[in-house]
């Protein structure tokens, strides 16, 4: 310590550190206010020091701060609030570009005892850590992560949902009415001489085909049932609180729509009809797959019978 004394360079480093620090005494009068805090509030030290904090920081919830720093006080023990409990303790803005979830800085708030000559803590340190960084790319990897999962349960051709995940839901759903006795029923759908649609328009022809159907179907049943492409041009519908009778009038709908629907195709218009079979849980069906299965015979019935037929399963 050379050219400056201890009070110059205890001042020199409060005031180029990235982090705000601010001291209390017990009746939380500011004793120190540093640059980051003023670069951030905009208020000066000068005019602080000797003041009480919630005079000049209205934001401050006067009595959960006073019960955080209690323990600092009686007990001489740090104590932290994370962001993630609660976003600031200062209300600042940030200047950061891609803030769009929130204007203000994130916070991590660290508060010390600082204890006089006869060890009794009299005062106490306030650090405030900007934390917007982290917490956006959390934010970022959270959206990303939810986004993803939307993409790994949806098929990209229909946006209903694939194979796996209908599979997933139907074996959860299957459990929960076991146990809560509920009808449920389920609806196999496989477009009828699809292989002719390929070959005579083409496979982008037939794609389209599909699309329109799984848009046919969205459109024909609830929010609430589950609609997955399960195959190549085959479906799968579980449909809860419902029974085969009910059933029946949506497998009928659908196959209606189907009929009467035009799909547009470089000028052509074609024409597709689908075949269904349903089955309503019973308790015969003692795992998913033989349930299904069901379904699938009855589906396969309504083909053998002559398609663009609506069947159900008799257990
Ligand atoms: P059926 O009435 O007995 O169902 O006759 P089908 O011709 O529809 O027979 P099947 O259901 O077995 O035919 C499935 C065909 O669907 C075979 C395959 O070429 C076609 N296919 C499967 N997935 C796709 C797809 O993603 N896009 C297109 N365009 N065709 C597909
Ligand atoms: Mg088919
Ligand atoms: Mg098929």
């Amino acid at each position: 310590m050379t050219a400056m004394d201890k009070g110059q360079w205890q001042q020199a480093l409060l005031g180029s550190i990235e982090v705000g620090i601010v001291v209390v005494n017990k009746d939380f009068q500011v004793e120190e206010f540093n640059q980051f805090m003023e670069n951030h509030s905009g208020v000066v030290a000068k005019d602080i020091l000797g003041n009480s904090l919630f005079d000049f920081f209205k934001e401050i919830d006067q009595p959960w701060f006073e019960n955080k720093c209690q323990p600092v006080f009686s007990m001489n023990t740090p104590v932290f609030v994370i962001w993630e409990q609660r976003q600031y303790l200062f209300k600042f803005g940030t200047s950061r570009p891609i803030t769009s979830s929130s204007d203000n800085m994130y916070q991590n708030i660290t508060i010390l005892p600082i204890t006089d000559d006869s060890g009794d803590v009299d005062k106490i340190c306030i650090l405030v850590y900007d934390m917007t960084d982290q917490a956006m790319s959390k934010a970022r990897v959270e959206k990303l992560n939810e986004q993803l999962q939307v993409i790994s349960r949806v098929d990209g051709l229909t946006g209903l949902y694939n194979r796996r995940y209908w599979q997933e839901r139907f074996e959860r759903e299957f459990k929960l009415t076991i146990r809560n006795k509920k009808p449920i029923s389920v609806l196999m759908l496989d477009i009828d001489h699809f292989k002719a649609v390929n070959d005579t328009y083409g496979h982008q022809a037939g794609d389209k085909v599909i699309q329109s159907l799984a848009m046919l179907i969205k459109k024909a049943t609830r929010e609430t049932d589950i609609c997955g492409r399960y195959g190549g041009e085959e479906f799968a519908i579980l449909l809860p609180d419902t029974t085969t009778e009910t059933a029946h009038i949506v497998g009928e709908r659908i196959r209606k729509v189907s009929e009467r629907y035009v799909v547009q195709h470089e000028g052509l218009e074609l024409k597709f009809t689908v075949s269904v079979g349903i089955a309503e849980f019973n308790s015969k069906y003692t795992r998913p797959l033989v349930w299904l299965e069901a379904a699938d015979q009855a589906l396969y019935k309504a083909k053998e019978s002559g398609r663009n037929k609506v069947i159900m399963a008799k257990p």
